[in-house]
């Protein structure tokens, strides 16, 4: 894993000492892994491409420093977590409605000395009631389809700021049919980034979707309703 990280950490210009972190990070997810369900690629390499430095793509596209972001639907962690060992001052929000998998992203944060990043038991729709609009950015990968997604994601996100969601090459369609949600909810398209994971031909997409007017109120509905009628 370790080779694999460097390289890909020198392709996206990171500093190299970011891999003892995400070396570590990387042990305690497959140890983990073995007593409960946080991820599907156990093999230590793939991690390193599709787990952490897939997160870290992000950074090419979006300036983070300073920033408040929460990671909606955060799983294991990404892409929040790397996000935040490569952004030391990003304040970060890692958000899932799993509590088993906060509890194992407490302890992670715990050895790794990240004392200032909040990992919430919750879900999405009920964490907007007390957080609306609080956030520069919300981020996302592999949660929902975007008519759902957004209306989780966007109420979070303040005026100014974007939601990023990170999504397959193949997401036009997906996005086509969220193009009513992003409108209503406030959102508009700003761009869409397709890259290549560093040591690997996988290519994934980033769209990012600024938020250019307040979400209104009756907005996010509760998660029965968005799944039944998205918008
Ligand atoms: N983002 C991670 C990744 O890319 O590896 C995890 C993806 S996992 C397939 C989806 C996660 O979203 C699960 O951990 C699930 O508990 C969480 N989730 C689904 N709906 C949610 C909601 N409404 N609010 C918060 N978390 C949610």
């Amino acid at each position: 894993m370790k080779e694999i990280l460097e390289q890909g950490l020198q392709a996206l210009e990171l500093p190299p000492e970011l891999s003892s972190a995400l070396e570590r990070y990387g042990e305690m997810l497959l140890e983990k892994n073995k007593v409960m369900n946080l991820t599907a690629i156990t093999e230590p390499n793939e991690v390193a491409t599709l787990h952490f430095l897939d997160s870290l793509c992000l950074t090419r596209y979006v300036k983070l420093s300073g920033k408040q972001m929460v990671d909606v639907g955060t799983g294991a962690g990404f892409p929040g977590l790397p996000l935040r060992l490569a952004v030391p001052d990003l304040q970060l929000t890692l958000l899932d409605s799993l509590g088993k998998r906060i509890t194992f992203l407490e302890e992670v944060c715990g050895d790794l000395g990240l004392a200032n990043v909040s990992c919430v038991h919750g879900r999405a729709e009920e964490f907007a009631s007390a957080h609306r609009e609080q956030f520069d950015y919300a981020v996302s990968r592999a949660v929902a389809a975007l008519p759902m997604l957004v209306e989780l994601c966007l109420p979070l996100v303040r005026v100014g700021g974007a939601f990023l969601a990170m999504k397959s090459v193949d997401s036009d369609e997906e996005l086509q049919s969220a193009a009513h949600a992003i409108s209503v909810l406030g959102g508009q398209v700003a761009a869409k980034e397709d890259y290549r994971i560093p040591g690997t031909q996988v290519q994934h997409r980033l769209i990012i979707i600024e938020k250019v007017s307040p979400t209104p109120a009756k907005y996010p509905r509760g998660f029965a309703k968005i799944k039944k009628s998205p918008l």
